[in-house]
């Protein structure tokens, strides 16, 4: 049986290579740096994501504020981060860049604020 092949392409960096990964033995080919080649591997073995969310603002000049993660976590935690900063509640008023939240779930991120409210 020919091994999996996973054909996709590379968003670290703007050259945007393709990039050929097969599963059965991590053979990576059509990347051009070693970061292509380190982030094609994750990607197939443990891909990750930026995570974007609203959360509410209690006395703030917003009911909301929208927050993301400061570095990508597993996909797989993605469900279960969004259930935990829905029903998260935040004191106003919010600055950019305030740190909401430090290692949700044991991860290692912070929930960033991205906007005043
Ligand atoms: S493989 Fe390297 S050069 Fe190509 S897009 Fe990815 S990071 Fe950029």
């Amino acid at each position: 049986m020919s091994p999996k092949v996973y054909r996709f392409t590379c968003i670290v960096c703007p050259l945007g290579c393709t990039l050929e990964v097969e599963i059965e033995n991590g053979k990576v080919k059509g990347y051009t740096c070693p970061k292509g080649k380190e982030w094609a591997i994750e990607e197939v073995t443990n891909p990750k994501r930026v995570v974007m969310s609203v959360i509410k603002v209690k006395n703030g000049k917003l009911p909301t504020v929208s927050v993301k993660t400061d570095k990508p976590i597993p996909k797989a935690k993605i469900p279960e981060l969004m259930k935990l900063l829905a029903d998260l509640e935040v004191e106003g008023p919010v600055k950019v860049g305030q740190v909401i939240l430090e290692n949700p779930l044991g991860l290692d991120t912070k929930i960033v604020a991205t906007r005043e409210a």
